[in-house]
């Protein structure tokens, strides 16, 4: 695949697309289009930042009845960064032809979103607890939705949404399509697959493995009570263009920003706790590369697309590899190079093994 034009695209969304900057679709996209096009249902397995926001909301954008005020798309996400983002998006592709996108999440004053999905949205992209309080009270009509997405559906399942999607889905009584994305494939996502999808073809760009192949998987080795000053230090080395921090709860997450920030500058926070309004900012400065390093929670940061980052740090290593491969994703996006470096104890040695036999590595040991 060559250019967007050879994917039967109306004028105005090839507009918009010149207008993004985007010269060629991505693998993706160029696989996933033509199928979105033809109504059957996706089971995509794709790599972090491979541009899978816009291989769904091309085809949907495209397809909008822009006459009829009814919500067409349905996109569920677990966070509302991931809403936003997805929403932007939309609104970007979908400009010229005057499709409305909205994203629905909980924090906001449900008032205005009733107000704004009264007022005609064509694409609504929504977190599944808002979006069930909306269904609940009766003040959301799905009944003409054409595509259901459900994005990043191993994370909804790790957040304890597995309920919750299925009565979602259950909820779109008529025949239509669903698309379903995810990084890593459980098999409860298979099963929820297997029970409400039609025959879906199946698209996997991760190909054996699971993290972007430009990225460098690193670690450093110290002390358990050594980490916090070591990380200031490998923060120093590297000296990131952009970088973020993973750490493992809120509590964690402010004292590396507090440590950080004695030492280095433009170090910001991320983590569910704080009120939406504040999390858009942060996450805005971060994007627009006001913030050079960004610590943060798992819950905070999936899926983001931040282009900028370079280098991923992990505080502690999680038992769990999935967890790393989405960790790891926040780098190296698009082809870009990334590293990651995970601070390593003896407590985690184990961790760590797990970790490069999901990436196919040989542990890198870095030295200061
Ligand atoms: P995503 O995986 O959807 O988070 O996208 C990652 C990044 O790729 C975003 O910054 C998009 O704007 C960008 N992007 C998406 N599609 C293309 C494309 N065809 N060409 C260049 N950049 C793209």
């Amino acid at each position: 695949m060559k250019d967007f034009t050879e994917l039967n695209l109306d004028s105005s969304i090839l507009q918009a697309i010149e207008k993004l900057g985007y010269k060629e679709p991505t693998p993706i996209q160029a696989k996933a289009i033509p199928v979105i096009q033809s109504g059957k249902d996706i089971i995509g397995l794709a790599q972090t930042g491979s541009g899978k926001t816009a291989a769904c909301t091309i085809p949907i954008c495209n397809r909008i009845n822009i006459s009829d005020n009814t919500i067409q798309a349905l996109i569920i996400v677990p966070t509302r960064e991931l809403a936003l983002q997805y929403a932007t998006e939309a609104q970007k592709v979908g400009k010229i032809r005057n499709v409305k996108a909205f994203a629905m999440y909980g924090g906001e004053d449900s008032g205005l979103q009733e107000e704004k999905i009264k007022d005609g949205v064509h694409v609504l992209i929504a977190t599944p607890g808002r979006l069930i309080d909306f269904i609940y009270s009766r003040r959301i009509d799905l009944s003409q939705v054409a595509t259901l997405i459900l994005d990043e559906a191993d994370e909804m399942l790790s957040m304890g949404f597995y309920d919750d999607l299925e009565f979602i889905i259950q909820c779109l009584y008529h025949s239509h399509q669903t698309l379903l994305f995810s990084a890593t494939m459980p098999e409860k996502i298979k099963i929820l697959a297997k029970k409400h999808m039609k025959e879906p073809i199946e698209i996997s760009l991760n190909t054996g493995v699971m993290t972007p192949k430009n990225l460098e998987h690193a670690f450093f080795y110290c002390a358990p009570h050594e980490k916090e000053d070591r990380l200031v230090d490998l923060l120093k080395f590297f000296n990131p263009n952009q970088s973020i921090v993973f750490a493992n709860s809120r509590w964690q997450c402010e004292k590396l920003q507090k440590i950080l920030s004695r030492n280095i500058r433009d170090v910001d926070f991320l983590h569910g706790g704080l009120a939406q309004d504040v999390r858009t900012i942060i996450t805005n400065k971060f994007r627009t590369g006001k913030t050079k390093h960004l610590v943060a929670t798992d819950v905070a940061a999936r899926g983001l697309d931040f282009s900028g980052i370079t280098h991923v740090f992990i505080f502690q290593l999680s038992d769990d590899s999935d967890v790393y491969v989405h960790r790891s994703g926040r780098a190296g996006r698009l082809d870009r190079k990334g590293m990651v470096i995970s601070l390593v104890s003896k407590y985690e040695m184990r961790a760590m093994k797990k970790v490069c036999l999901r990436v196919k590595c040989e542990p890198k040991w870095v030295e200061l």
